[in-house]
């Protein structure tokens, strides 16, 4: 009797003691092996506030295959993939209309906040293209369930520069999610008809353009890079938007004023992340998080070290620059969050959308030619025609549709007067594809929806496969081969695109540097648990404590 009285006990100082906000950080393209690598130059208080007080896992993978931003995002706080949210890349084409949309385009709302002229969006089309919110996902996030459970009491933000990372981040049905277009922060109608006043403010202290003309430079000298990284010019690496490849580089797009180039090269400094930073704390006074019993979530989505890694790659001094002065601003961050909420209040997790893959010329310096490759996909389209002209003879034009980012569409009804049917024709394209030298594992709409077990990569497709929005024939190149002329991107199903950091650090978490494996589907159920929600049952991730 007594004891159970002691577990009463524990459990009731247990929800005294229970967050009262709840920060996730998504790094863009945070690799699983950067903490390792970067940590001995981090400063106190920073990333250290999570690896020395929080639990870190040190073999965290994605378990679906198109490891792209939008997808990630999607499935970091709803623990469910591209299969069940329905976010299965960036973009997609839709079969009916063969038009490719945006993960978060929503033609029946529209930007808020940006003034009529400024900006890409010049005429009505355009404009409508331009809206965005979460209609698209289909799953349920941590934030949605916090509403579902406390309702207005709860309050539910998104930020980011990035507008999927802050809409699917937040869910739903968040009180807001703001993202930067321009150098100022915006929302769309689907969260308020227009900016609170104190964006507005903040976006006329705080626009992007006050960093024009800032030059960035390493934080330690240049021998430190050289150890760790590698030289700071190395071969593959690209320089879009007026910036050198080498430190230091000046922020200003290669122009007299701010223009488009110049909030490029800004997307690719850490006075970026700085300026999200910033507008989180702002939101988290104005907004009142995290003052009272009934949890907060705020996200917050760090994009630039994805621009960074794409354009020099995980062993570039610009990446490993970019995260010694993230954890600077994390260490400043985290302290505001223990001045105004208290940290021993506060859940902060720590983890990324996807990883990244080295340049090719690394792998190939490394592990000798044929190891990586930069491929052009210019012949392969042609290539498939031909081979299903000799199967079938010649096909109608529209019968079938080569989709740039990695999959071919079967217009069934197209190829009905030729009496096939689109298995025949998803059969020859994959056995067309898979004598291809650059591509590696292929699958077909019958295979992934059929019940037979597929190999490993095939499972993680299947997790990645949505049969209303997905291709017929779905292909990936062959490990380190990239189509990027220069630069590197990711989006494959393999190891180096799919293990990512995860850090758990407040109430609830059991500390430590835990080394098994464990997946980004395992952290929605987690914070659900920690947290006392519920999430559809579809969220089938274990509870990491
Ligand atoms: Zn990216």
């Amino acid at each position: 009797m007594r004891f159970l009285f002691g577990l009463l006990i524990a459990s009731t100082t247990f929800a005294a003691e229970a967050p009262r906000l709840v920060v996730v950080l998504a790094v863009d393209q945070m690799r699983g092996d950067y903490l390792e690598r970067f940590g001995p130059y981090f400063g106190e208080g920073g990333f250290k506030l999570l690896t020395e007080r929080g639990a870190n896992f040190t073999t965290c993978h994605f378990q679906h295959a198109m490891t792209v931003t939008g997808p990630g995002h999607a499935t970091i706080l709803s623990g469910v993939n591209p299969n069940v949210h329905g976010v299965i890349s960036n973009e997609w084409v839709d079969r009916a209309t063969l038009l490719k949309g945006n993960c978060v385009e929503d033609r029946t709302v529209s930007l808020v906040g940006l003034a009529p002229r400024v900006g890409r969006y010049r005429n009505p089309t355009e404009a409508a293209k331009a809206g965005r919110s979460p209609r698209n996902f289909l799953g349920t996030t941590v934030g949605d369930a916090l509403k579902a459970r406390y309702g207005a009491a709860a309050r539910v933000y998104g930020v980011s520069d990035k507008d999927r990372a802050s809409i699917l981040l937040a869910g739903p049905k968040a009180d807001g999610a703001y993202w930067t277009e321009e150098g100022v922060f915006i929302t769309s109608t689907y969260y308020r008809p227009a900016l609170p006043a104190w964006v507005t403010e903040f976006n006329a202290t705080h626009n992007a353009t006050n960093s024009f003309g800032r030059v960035w430079d390493r934080l330690l000298p240049a021998e430190v890079y050289d150890r760790v990284q590698g030289p700071d010019d190395a071969p593959g690496e690209d320089a879009p938007a007026g910036l050198s490849r080498t430190f230091p580089k000046r922020i200003t797009g290669s122009a007299n004023r701010p223009s488009g180039d110049f909030f490029s090269a800004h997307d690719r400094s850490p006075f970026s992340n700085e300026q999200v930073s910033a507008f989180a704390q702002r939101l988290v006074l104005e907004e009142k998080m995290g003052q009272d019993d009934v949890p907060d979530l705020l996200a917050i989505g760090f994009s630039q070290t994805d621009a960074i890694g794409h354009t020099a790659g995980p062993d570039s001094h610009e990446v490993m620059d970019s995260y010694l002065r993230l954890d600077r601003t994390l260490a400043e961050f985290f302290q505001f969050l223990d001045q105004h909420v208290g940290l021993a209040r506060c859940l902060i997790v720590v983890t990324a959308d996807h990883a990244v893959g080295p340049l090719p010329e690394r792998v190939i310096a490394e592990r000798g030619p044929g190891a990586a490759a930069r491929v052009t996909l210019d012949g392969l389209n042609a290539t498939v025609t031909r081979a299903l002209n000799t199967a079938f003879g010649p096909l109608p034009d529209n019968g079938v549709w080569f989709l740039r980012d990695g999959g071919f569409l079967v217009n069934q009804a197209a190829l009905q007067a030729k009496g096939l049917t689109s298995a025949q024709v998803q059969a020859e394209i994959k056995r067309c594809l898979v004598t291809q030298p650059e591509i590696g594992p292929v699958y077909t709409r019958e295979e992934l929806l059929a019940p037979t077990p597929l190999d490993a990569v095939g499972e993680l497709m299947r997790r990645s496969f949505h049969a209303e929005r997905s291709a017929d024939v779905v292909y990936f190149l062959k490990p380190y081969y990239t189509t990027n002329k220069v630069g590197i991107s990711h989006g494959s199903p393999y190891d180096y695109d799919t293990h990512v950091s995860l850090m758990l650090c407040g109430p609830g978490v059991r500390p430590g540097v835990h080394t098994e494996r464990v997946h980004v589907e395992d952290l929605a159920p987690t914070l659900a648990s920690l947290l006392g929600l519920q999430l559809p049952p579809e969220a089938k991730g274990r509870k990491l404590f």
